[in-house]
């Protein structure tokens, strides 16, 4: 499979949960993972003050980027706050550029979450400004081969998967190893069950294509060019 995979979400856990299983076995195919979470998300907790659950994400990031063998970049920006803007997009086109990956994974554009639409919009406009000559940068110009959405129960609104990875029971271990990490995944700041969620959801999608396990994304299309193009 493919070789370096750099996956940008909205909020820490975003990714993780959703494209963490594809990442984990990237890694362990000897490829290179990247998450890159555009804000902390530090306000999904119902009991801890933001500036308190801030620091915990960026645990639960590093350890889920450690346990999977993936590289962590989290942007400076809050939950809830990410703006929409060329700033998102000129440090998610400067990974893009300095890692070169083959496959880029964001969120599907329609979401419940601002943050998630933004983020998406960031990735594909990111991609745009990475494939681009730009004289005052220095990095090369890379253009991304392929770009998924993510399967997220939050952005679900006109999705429809197209592409499936079979996921081995290695990186699903992995994966449920690292999520386990976050607080939200295992269900305890509001209460959604998202380790069952997407552990169901990865056998439902294995039973479509034959495998014990898979993760579904569909793959960027004309709309790519709507939102990011030139
Ligand atoms: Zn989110």
């Amino acid at each position: 499979m493919t070789k370096t995979v750099v996956a940008v979400g909205g909020h820490i856990g975003d990714m993780e949960l959703t494209a963490g299983p594809t990442l984990a076995k990237v890694v362990l195919e000897g490829g290179r993972a990247v998450i890159v979470d555009c804000t902390y998300g530090e306000r999904g907790h119902p009991k801890l003050a933001p500036s308190v659950y801030r620091e915990q994400k960026v645990h639960e990031a590093q350890f889920f980027a450690d346990t999977i063998g993936a590289e962590l970049v989290v942007l400076d920006y809050s939950d809830g706050f990410l703006p929409d803007d060329d700033g998102v997009a000129e440090q998610i086109a400067d990974v893009i550029r300095r890692t070169r990956p083959d496959m880029l994974i964001t969120h599907w554009v329609r979401s419940m979450h601002r943050d998630h639409e933004r983020a998406a919009q960031a990735a594909l406009r990111g991609a745009f400004l990475a494939s681009i000559p730009l004289e005052e940068i220095e990095q090369p110009q890379h253009s991304v081969p392929v770009t998924l959405y993510a399967e997220n129960w939050e952005d679900m609104e006109g999705f429809e998967a197209d592409t499936f990875f079979a996921i081995p029971d290695r990186a699903y271990d992995l994966w449920r190893e690292g999520i386990q990490e976050h607080a939200f995944a295992r269900g305890e700041t509001y209460g959604f069950r998202y380790i069952d969620y997407y552990s169901a959801l990865m056998q439902v999608k294995g039973c479509l294509v034959g495998e014990q396990r898979a993760a579904a994304f569909k793959t960027a299309g004309s709309e790519r060019f709507a939102l990011a193009g030139p």
